[in-house]
């Protein structure tokens, strides 16, 4: 099951992780520290609070994947697995880039990539960035792209912006942590949302 496993301390240094731990990775870096959301900015100018990203993992998804984990949650599933990513503002070295400048740094690695995972924290709490950040992978790429998010389909379905959010993506897993009525696909298949301390 794609993306249970948490994400790398921003801060640790880069390097090519496939462990389960990911003791190490790399940060967010690149942009300017995190904090309260730009509203307004659509396409790849953006703003996207991010956490940290992997550049290549084997353990969040099929094959080798890019790994972003945005920053900001305020779903409180119980036992989450990554509490660090729940702060908006980004505490622990989090840091605000652009779609474009996300999209750009995984385009300049395709070729050694089979796609992309993004999640978080919640991606679709930033859903013009990652809207913003799909249309350019599918745009101009193969890349196969996985969101992971703890809004049920429902919720996604009835909010035009999360919907145009995970409209380029090829798949959607979606659903609170230990709540299986609200677990469902808005693409092939699901499972839920699988960063619940101890998932399997
Ligand atoms: S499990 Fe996912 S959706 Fe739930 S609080 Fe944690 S990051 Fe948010």
């Amino acid at each position: 099951m794609p993306g249970r496993h948490r994400p790398p301390r921003p801060g640790a240094r880069r390097g090519r992780r496939t462990s389960r731990a990911h003791r190490g990775g790399v940060p967010a870096g690149g942009g300017r520290p995190a904090g309260p959301p730009v509203a307004g900015v659509t396409g790849p100018r953006a703003p996207w609070r991010v956490h940290a990203v992997l550049p290549r993992s084997v353990a969040n998804g099929p094959g080798t994947r890019y790994v972003i984990w945005s920053q900001g949650c305020a779903l409180g599933c119980p036992g989450c697995f990554n509490p660090e990513t729940h702060p908006a503002d980004g505490v622990g070295g989090a840091s605000v880039r652009t779609a474009g400048e996300v999209a750009a740094d995984v385009l300049a690695d395709a070729a050694h990539l089979e796609g992309v995972t993004l999640t978080g924290g919640e991606p679709l709490e930033q859903p013009a960035a990652i809207a913003a950040f799909c249309a350019e992978v599918k745009a101009r790429s193969g890349l196969g792209v996985i969101v992971l998010t703890g809004f049920a389909r429902r919720e996604i379905e009835t909010d035009p912006a999360r919907a145009a959010a995970v409209a380029d993506a090829d798949l959607v897993i979606a659903g609170r942590c230990g709540c299986a009525s609200a677990r469902s696909a808005t693409r092939p298949a699901s499972s839920g949302c699988p960063r619940r301390r101890g998932s399997r």
